[in-house]
């Protein structure tokens, strides 16, 4: 396998964003390891993955919209972004390259931190992307799913996919019928106005947001202020850049580290 110098990892994705960077870089400084991340704003991503052979880049994050799009291009799959359908994570061990997805992992570490997801009831909002990580996670838990979505049939594939329930538009969705919903639509993220579940919520709930910016999304700020508990899209983040870093590095990553460095770039991004 090709060597680089320093050890490579990087980012691929449609325009280049350089919160993963700071991440990544935090953690590996903390490790004492002589690793530099990159971040590249690509528009050809099968010459992205062939990149990672040509260059021995040792590991690399997979960001939107190239998810899906790399997949048959990678040596292998793990099975659960196997069935997410959706890679974010490329682990490069001696030249074969295999396909991750992290965020799922991400999600339920950072549900656990607050309560047990076994038997919970849990309503995810949205059907793209992160929606498909967080209902899978949540499965794996074994909670009890339902999938609310603004468009019934993309929330109905998954929902059929996965082995949740359909429970149909967002504004069918009634607090007293779940222990925790979870925000995994777009909606929120860069929008500090926008709350996907305004009016909606109840105290007992659990309120988790997968938007990460700003930290404390409209969401979460109503749902603080009924006195739920909350978990922000920034511990769903950190968690599941954890992973990828004990992917690329075979060591036990430095959370609290890395959350600070991602806070602070989030902060100098003024969101
Ligand atoms: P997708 O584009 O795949 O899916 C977007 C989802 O949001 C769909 O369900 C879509 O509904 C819904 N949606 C978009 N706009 C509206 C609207 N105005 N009203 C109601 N629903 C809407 O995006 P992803 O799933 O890839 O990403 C979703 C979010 O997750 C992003 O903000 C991303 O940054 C975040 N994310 C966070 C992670 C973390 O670690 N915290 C990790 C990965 C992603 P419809 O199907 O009807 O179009």
């Amino acid at each position: 396998m090709p060597q680089s110098l320093p050890t490579l990892c990087g980012s691929i994705m449609g325009s280049p964003f350089s919160l993963s960077a700071k991440i990544h870089n935090a953690a590996y400084a903390a490790l004492g390891l002589d690793y530099t991340f990159v971040c590249f704003g690509i528009e050809d991503p099968v010459a992205g993955v062939a990149a990672i052979r040509t260059l021995g880049v040792r590991g690399m994050n997979v960001s939107m919209p190239y998810k899906t799009v790399v997949m048959e291009h990678l040596d292998a799959i793990d099975e659960s972004a196997l069935v997410i359908g959706a890679v974010n994570t490329i682990n490069n061990v001696d030249g074969v390259l295999t396909g991750y997805n992290t965020d799922y992992l991400g999600a339920v570490r950072a549900l656990q931190e607050v309560c047990e997801l076994n038997k919970q009831r849990i309503a995810v909002i949205g059907a793209g992307g992160a929606a498909r990580a967080v209902v899978y996670g949540c499965l794996q838990a074994a909670a009890r799913v339902t999938v609310f979505n603004r468009s019934s049939e993309r929330g109905k594939v998954l929902s059929s996919d996965l082995g949740a329930h359909w429970g149909g538009g967002v504004e069918t969705f009634a607090a007293q019928d779940f222990d925790i919903v979870i925000n995994a639509t777009s909606v929120g993220f860069k929008q500090p106005d926008s709350n996907p579940l305004d009016g909606l919520l109840a105290s007992h709930l659990i309120v988790m947001d997968v938007a990460f910016m700003p930290v404390r999304t409209a969401l979460l700020l109503q749902a603080a202020e009924l006195g739920c508990r909350t978990v922000s899209g920034t511990r769903m983040l950190v968690h599941q850049a954890c992973r990828q870093i004990e992917l690329y590095t075979g060591m036990e990553a430095p959370i609290d580290i890395m959350e600070q460095a991602m806070l602070e770039e989030i902060q100098r991004l003024n969101l």
